[in-house]
This record gives C-alpha cells, structure tokens and sequence, in this order.
C-alpha cells in the first residue's frame, strides 16, 4: 500500500532539514524552505535583522536557546521567488556537531518549522515550477553519481535535457487534439478541421524523436548504472586475483546514501570514466562443475545479462581447448576479451604454440598486462566516444512513458491510413498526450510523484 500521507503537496508549511550528511564534520548545513523560513531563523539568531537583508547575502552570528550560545553561524538568505524551491529558503552553517544540529533543528521546530520529508524540498522545486519532473529525478541521479560519465549525464538531464524539446512537440500535438475535439462537436456535418496530413507529418516527426531517445536509453542506462561484465574461466586461472587485481587500481566511490537507485553494490571499477560492473559471479567461480548441468545453465544466464565477457585461460589449458571456448564464445555472439593469465608461467614453446590466439597476456598476481588488458576493454564496449552531452535518457520510467507514447502514436499513424473517425483519433492522441506529460511532470498522479520523492532523502 502506498502512504499518501508522505506527499506534502501543501506548501503552506515551512520545512527544516540537514541538508549534509548525517554524523560528525567540519561544518554542517540545515536548510528551511517556505513562507516562514526567515522569521523563524529569526527567532533564534543574534545577529542582523534577516528580515530587512537582501537576496543572495550571508551573515554571520550566534543561534541562540534562550541565553544559552547553541553556535556561531553563517546564514544565507534566499528570497523568493531567486532558490531552489521558488520560497524563502536559509540555509544555515554550522559546526557540523551532532549536538548542535539537533539543538538547532529543535529550536527551529519550536519556532514553527515543520520536519521536511524525503525529497520534500525537491518536490517543492516542482511543484512551485522552478524544475520539471525529470528534472528533478536528475537531482537524485546526480547525487548518486559515481563515475565521469554518469554525472555528465545527469547533469545534463538536470539542467533541461530532452524535456525542452518533449515540451514543445506536445503543445503541437495538444494542438492537433483540440482540432478533433472539434470535429466531435461538428460530427453531424463530416467536416475535417484538423489537416490529417499535417497531423500525419507531425506524428513522424515526434516518432522520429521518441525513437531517438529511446534507443539512448542502452547507452544512458550503461553509462548511468555501469557495463556489466562477466569474467568467466575455469576453476583456479585466476579470476578472483584479476578482479582484485582491476579493482584495487581504482576502487570505484559506491555510496550507501538513501536515493542510490542501486539496490544490491557490486565490485564496480571507473575506466577512464566510464563505469564498469562486475556481475556476482559467485555462484559460478565457487562452484563451477562445467560437466553439471545446472552449473552450465546459471553461467549463462550470467553471461547474458553481461556487455562483455572476460574470458580468462591459464597455461594448463592447450590451445585446442583455448580455440574451442573461443569459437564457442563466438557462437554467443557476444563482446568478448581473451585473456591468458600467470604469464610467468607460460614457456617459450606454449607461447609459439598460442601464437595464432588473440589472447591478451597478464598477470593478474603480479599485476601485468592490467593497464594494457583495462585499455582492451574499453576499446571493445566502444563506449568512450559516445558524446555525454548528447541528450540521453537513462530512467526507466521515462524509456516506459516514451514507449507507451511511440504505441499510442503508432495507432494516431493507422487511424489517419485507414481513416477511423474522429473520435477514435482523438482517443489515441490524448493518451500520447498522456503518457508525453508523464515524463515531465505535465500529468502526475500522487502515487507517481510519492514512488519518485519518497525515494530521496531528507533535506534533498
Ligand atoms: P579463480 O578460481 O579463477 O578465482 O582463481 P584464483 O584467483 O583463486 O587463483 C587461483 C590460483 O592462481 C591462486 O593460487 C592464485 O594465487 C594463482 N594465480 C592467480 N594469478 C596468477 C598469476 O598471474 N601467476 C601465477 N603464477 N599464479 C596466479
């Protein structure tokens, strides 16, 4: 069941939160947002009068409890409509001790201010216009962002991304729509107000664009969450040691923060910027019986959901067997990596004898070849010229909304071939319509904006 009583689509509230990390640091920031946010902090702070103070200026002074000296402080004031959430919103630094941040927040709710919920000031940015709906899941996917390109990305969705040019093509069609309503109204005399050619023409042109950013959903989705990769061998060649090996290099950050979309952490490692996963493969490095069946079956299964596959040898195995589990490889039609590990190992002979193989050749013990086998691997995802400040859609939501859209226009398209009547046409219009306004927030219905808002954290 969802709690309707999380959404707090009443702004009239004035709402406090920490807006940094929770614990102990140098400083910490508590935010308020809302028509009071100034005379509350008022209340507390000797100092200036923060009423009388302009947009945009920072001042400092004591919050005090009563006589009692809780801080010294930096207030910054934001007047509204010029903040993130379109209100009156302070923004008060001070040593990031947890004693005081709770003293500060309790006085600030004694002074009137209400506790903010998850992604309530966010959700206030919408809901007063200063951002879009995607524009806002970008905050969140911001914040999680752990790797050059997954930032890019959601910055970029952040600052506009593709709901600019989604807007613009909507009104187009809105416009369309109310032609038909129209001819609904006309039905008795058959007239065509709206010019099914040039509804036609709009249609492909939309189509043409939704196909676009669907399709830059694998890349958006890739960069944002990771390429999964699979390393996959035999039983001792070394696959623990290698991915040790690549993950000591360049650990990537992977955060615990609440709004991290990412469920379960992986081993993920950042090459040149670009985000790599590496997909438990636990289950097939620990008990790896080739001959059984089920063992087979799960490694599959594994490899399927991989962009790449690692494969790793070790010089016990002959280069028949090693060209077997190539070609193999090749059969799965899969971005592949052939890796020979314990280079030290191998004899002059068995490196004649390979010769032919296109193995990469490491050392995943002492560490060779790494450098060599990370630039293989990025040159085969052929990820690292796809340019991040193209638009990019990497929510799955809004890859859904698109889709349901491209449908629901699909059946505009064949109503106008094999005319149908106007009110048909209409019907299918207005769900593109629909599912258009998901994306950006046009159309929301409260259990979308709870599933979206509940998943940030307090004082986002
Ligand atoms: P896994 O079963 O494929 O995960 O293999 P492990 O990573 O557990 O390694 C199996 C054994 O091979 C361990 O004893 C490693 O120390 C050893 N090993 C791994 N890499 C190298 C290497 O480059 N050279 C040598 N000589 N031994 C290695």
């Amino acid at each position: 069941m969802t709690n309707s009583h999380h959404l707090a689509k009443d702004t009239a509230d004035t709402i406090v939160a920490l807006a940094t990390p929770a614990g102990s640091g140098a400083i910490a920031v508590i935010r308020l947002s809302g028509p009071q946010a100034i005379a509350i902090t008022d209340k507390v702070f000797r100092g200036k009068d923060l009423a009388k103070q302009s947009s945009h200026t920072v001042h400092f002074g004591t919050i005090r409890d009563g006589e009692t000296i809780i801080d010294e402080v930096l207030v910054s004031l934001f007047v509204a409509p010029h903040s993130y959430t379109k209100e009156n919103v302070v923004e008060i630094s001070t040593h990031g001790s947890k004693y005081i941040i709770e003293n500060l927040i309790r006085l600030l709710i004694r002074g009137g201010a209400r506790a903010a919920k998850p992604g309530e000031f966010t959700l206030r940015a919408f809901m007063n216009g200063g951002m879009d709906l995607s524009q806002a899941e970008a905050v969140a996917d911001l914040i999680a962002s752990n790797s050059q390109a997954s930032h890019q990305v959601a910055m970029q969705q952040m600052r506009g991304g593709f709901s600019g040019e989604l807007r613009q093509l909507r009104e187009q069609l809105i416009h369309f729509a109310s032609l038909i309503e129209l001819e609904l109204d006309f039905s008795e005399e058959d007239v065509e107000f709206a010019n099914r050619e040039q509804l036609r023409a709009l249609v492909y042109k939309i189509n043409s664009v939704l196909s676009r950013l669907i399709k830059s959903f694998e890349q958006g989705n890739v960069l944002k969450n990771g390429v999964p990769v699979v390393i996959a061998g035999k039983p001792n060649v070394g696959k623990s040691t290698l991915l040790n090996a690549l993950l000591n290099e360049e650990r990537a950050i992977v955060s615990d923060i609440a709004g991290t979309t990412r469920d379960t952490i992986e081993d993920e490692i950042s090459i040149h910027g670009i985000l790599f996963r590496f997909i438990d493969t636990a289950g097939i490095r620990h008990t790896e019986d080739i001959i059984e069946a089920k063992g087979v079956e799960r490694t599959r299964e594994k490899m399927k959901q991989a962009k790449l596959i690692i494969y790793l040898f070790d010089p016990s195995q002959s280069s028949g067997e090693i060209q077997h589990q190539l070609d193999e490889a090749a059969s799965l039609g899969m971005r592949a990596v052939a890796v020979m590990n314990k280079t030290d190992l191998v004899s002059n002979q068995q490196k004649q004898e390979l010769s032919s193989l296109p193995l990469n050749y490491i050392s995943a013990r002492d560490k060779q070849g790494i450098e060599e086998l990370k630039d293989e691997i990025l040159e085969k995802v052929n990820l690292h010229h796809i340019n991040t400040d193209d638009v990019m859609v990497t929510n799955i939501r809004h890859v859904e909304a698109l889709r349901h859209t491209e449908e629901a226009l699909n059946r505009v398209l064949a109503g106008i071939e094999d005319p149908v009547t106007s009110d048909f046409l209409a019907m299918d219009i207005k769900q593109a319509l629909y599912y258009l306004g998901e994306i950006t927030g046009t159309v929301t219905t409260d259990d979308l904006l709870e599933n979206i808002f509940s998943k940030f954290c307090i004082g986002k």
